[in-house]
């Protein structure tokens, strides 16, 4: 389905001059929430290096009943959110109205601010948060780590998209500092009979997982399932999740239950919600799925989408000497084994409903290829091939001040590229040589 005024709108010419190889081109227009210069936070939607202060800009959208929830200085897009995509989509073709009238650019200016003027904020409230699993290349790298004599996928992973109930409340905005967490770990010392023995300290094996983040949109109802043919109704728009993971506390403590306090104290989100009707022209029929899945779980079409996914690191030292990050994996998301809409009716097939600003992530995003792996476990073999970095040290795991940027797009021409931003987080301690450095 092409959006709403979009076919019509593409050939004409954007007010704003939109840099080359810009994720937020005007076929984009996510939506975010900054806190601009005086303090005041509100909804404002991307176009270039720029971004349309909604409320500044009310005017142009007065009898545009949806964009209740955007207009007053929106502190999250919650209510937004809840509207449903047809009101996303009203919104979006009359943003494009806007930026491609050249009869009111010199009005619209003045609604319009350097994205660098604005500290963004999460864009929504984040309610209930799952993370799933829906990537085999990573459950099976992850399963032969974890149970190196067990069989790397568990029996029920091919009929369900496996995943768990994270933690909302610590699910952070870009550029939040990440402190190292404490917790009863493994030793990485422990030997014989003592190898069950947890230590308590500060996490050695801090990790990153490379997600994708769905927003949801349009609430379901209470103990109603939401058909796959539906679910993407119910969803407001994508992002990037870098779900940190300590993975020396996860491995003592994940059996019988779970991922608990190695993944619980940090999350981070990327500021920008890029809506589905964006990332159309990239759809992608998912891998074929054997055995056959459950009826709540069958879909037919292209229900994939086709982002290119890339990690980026740069360690205090390297900062410090001018090195620009590096990237240290690029993964592809199109053959994820289960997609967004099986994971949301998935969600709800025991009849858990949909909130607005639910936040719902893939799960570790890995290829099948050396290099493509979503986290550094994957990446370093659990640290036995460690990565070389231009500073001339080497990581098997994150060290205090490193910095880890996350980013993603759709589409191989820059020219049409249609970006989902990034979310960068910087493990605390970096030196103190390293100055403007502000742990949190
Ligand atoms: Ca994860």
């Amino acid at each position: 389905m092409i959006p709403a005024g979009s076919e019509a709108d593409a050939s004409r010419a954007c007010c704003v001059d939109v840099p080359s190889g810009s994720p937020f081109p005007l076929h984009n227009l996510p939506f975010g929430v900054g806190r601009r210069r005086d303090e005041s936070v509100g909804a404002f939607v991307a176009i270039g290096d720029q971004a349309l202060d909604i409320a500044a800009a009310s005017r142009f959208f007065v009898g545009t009943v949806a964009a209740d929830g955007l207009l007053d200085d929106a502190q999250t897009l919650n209510q937004f959110a809840a509207l449903g995509r047809g009101a996303h989509r009203e919104v979006r073709s009359r943003v494009t109205e806007l930026l491609t009238d050249d009869s009111i650019a010199d009005d619209l200016q003045p609604c319009l601010v350097p994205v660098t003027d604005l500290t963004m904020l999460l864009p929504v409230a984040v309610g209930d948060y799952v993370d799933f699993y829906s990537s085999l290349h990573h459950a099976t790298n992850l399963g032969r780590l974890f149970r190196p004599d067990g069989d790397p996928l568990l029996p029920n992973w091919r009929h369900l998209p496996v995943g768990y109930h994270g933690r909302s409340g610590t699910i952070v905005a870009d550029h939040t500092t990440i402190s190292r967490p404490h917790g009863l770990r493994t030793c990485s010392s422990a030997t014989g009979t003592d190898e069950h023995l947890p230590v308590d300290g500060p996490s050695e094996q801090l990790d990153i997982e490379l997600e994708v983040g769905f927003v949801v949109g349009a609430p379901s109802e209470a103990t109603r399932r939401v058909a796959t043919a539906v679910a993407e109704e119910h969803l407001f728009g994508v992002c990037l999740v870098n779900d940190w993971s300590a993975r020396d506390i996860q491995s003592y403590e994940y059996q019988p239950l779970g991922p608990f306090l190695g993944k619980s104290f940090a999350t981070s989100m990327s500021p920008w919600v890029v809506t589905l009707d964006a990332l159309e022209p990239f759809r992608v029929d998912p891998p074929t799925q054997d055995p056959a899945v459950s009826d709540h779980l069958c879909t037919s079409g292209p229900t994939g989408f086709d982002l290119h996914l890339e990690v980026l690191l740069q360690s205090a030292a390297m900062c410090d000497g001018g090195i620009d990050p590096v990237v240290i994996s690029a993964a592809g998301f199109a053959d994820m084994y289960w997609t967004p809409a099986q994971q949301i009716a998935h969600m709800t097939s025991n009849g858990a409903h949909l909130r607005a600003g639910d936040l719902f992530a893939s799960g570790t995003v890995s290829g099948p290829d050396r290099g493509s792996e979503g986290s550094l476990i994957e990446l370093t073999a659990r640290g036995e091939r460690p990565l070389e970095l231009p500073d001339g040290t080497t990581r098997s795991f994150l060290e205090d001040g490193d910095c880890v940027t996350l980013r993603g797009w759709a589409g191989a021409d820059t020219a049409t590229r249609i970006g989902l931003g990034s979310v960068t987080g910087t493990i605390a301690g970096r030196p103190v040589s390293h100055a403007n450095e502000e742990d949190h």
